[in-house]
């Protein structure tokens, strides 16, 4: 069966998405695009494929020619679009954030909860990523003991003009949530965040350190930076109690001359997690064609969304700020 894919949004990911959708993926067809920049929809139905342009995301949850949709517009436009797929039925694949408060993915918990099985796939891909689904395994296996300790670093090497500080925490860090919670299997009890001093080159609270406590008192530092010029180097290591985990560099090839040897360093998230990202929307697409959801949840969502809030609380003081979950509803009990 094709699912036929109708996706709102289509700026620098959802491009990417509906190019995979198109010629890479199987099992799927994009049929309506929709972008509050019209002019960008048109220019990407035409490049790939020639989907139908409508006006408003509305149209396209609406359209009885979509089985299911992808959501990449804006955070903030996010939960508006996912409860209405909820209220179509519809499976629905939303970027991360599920959204930018936990009031609103809490009424998308809610409204899939009332319905009583899964809809909503989250764009948390760092778990299809080979790399971490293997740091993830041998965590699992047990060889290293029980973890004590994580320490990770998402850098950027720039981000966008329209960026701005609560988005290194909302926007950015909810990656480094979820990860933490989804290699650890325990969730996040209480955030503190450090600033040291500014990188000079940017006009932001950048860079952050993050510190995450869980609720079995593993520790888990992120490094979060925006702007280190050199590269997107996303860095995973686990301590356990007798041994360490950790992503190794990703090069296919080490060249070495003149007295020095080099790799390479991803450009940026689409070089990094290319795979990770097919592997994702493969999956949904699976999941799709039989009406519904698997992977990073709604409530995965909402989670990595009420760490972030509590992030934002601790900016300025480093307090150790409480996370506080509502009680997990039966349909997100297990992990997948
Ligand atoms: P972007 O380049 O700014 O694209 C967003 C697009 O959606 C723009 O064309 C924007 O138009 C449009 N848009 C905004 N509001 C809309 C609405 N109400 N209806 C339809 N279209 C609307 O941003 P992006 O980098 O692609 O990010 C999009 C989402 O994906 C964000 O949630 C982001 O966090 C997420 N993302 C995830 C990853 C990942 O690794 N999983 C990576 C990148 C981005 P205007 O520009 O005219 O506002």
């Amino acid at each position: 069966m094709t699912v036929n894919v109708g996706v709102i949004g289509v700026g620098l990911i959802g491009e990417d998405h509906v190019r995979r959708l198109t010629r890479v993926l199987s099992g799927g067809a994009v049929v309506a695009v929709a972008d509050v920049d019209r002019g960008r929809a048109e220019r990407v139905a035409a490049a790939l494929g020639g989907p139908r342009v409508l006006a408003v995301g509305e149209d396209v949850i609406g359209d009885p020619a979509v089985d299911a949709v992808l959501v990449a517009s804006w955070g903030p436009t996010h939960e508006g679009y996912v409860l209405g797929c909820i209220a179509a039925g519809k499976p629905v694949f939303c970027e991360k954030p599920l959204a930018t408060t936990q009031g609103a993915c809490l009424r998308i918990v809610d409204a899939e909860a009332a319905r009583g099985a899964r809809l909503v796939q989250v764009g948390f891909m760092r778990r299809y990523d080979p790399a971490y689904r293997a740091l993830k395994a041998a965590v699992d296996g047990g060889a290293i003991g029980a973890p004590l300790l994580l320490h990770a670093a998402h850098r950027n090497p720039s981000v966008p003009g329209h960026y701005v500080d609560d988005m290194a925490l909302n926007d950015t860090m909810v990656h480094d949530a979820d990860v933490a919670r989804w290699l650890l299997a325990e969730e996040i009890a209480a955030v503190s965040v450090l600033t040291p001093r500014r990188n000079g080159r940017a006009d932001l609270r950048d860079p952050l350190l993050v510190l995450f406590r869980t609720e079995s008192g593993v520790l888990v530092d992120v490094e979060v930076s925006m702007n280190v010029a050199y590269g997107y180097d996303i860095r995973g290591e686990v301590v356990g109690e007798r041994g360490v985990a950790g992503l190794a560099e990703g090069n296919p090839v080490v060249v070495k001359c003149r007295g020095r040897f080099e790799g390479r360093v991803p450009a940026d998230w689409r070089e990094r997690f290319m795979r990770a990202y097919d592997l994702e929307l493969q999956a949904w697409l699976e999941a799709a064609a039989l009406g519904k959801a698997t992977g990073p949840s709604a409530w995965d969502g909402y989670a990595a969304t009420a760490v972030a809030d509590a992030a934002l609380a601790s900016v300025g003081t480093g307090a150790w700020t409480p996370v506080k979950l509502r009680e997990r509803p039966a349909l997100y009990a297990t992990g997948d």
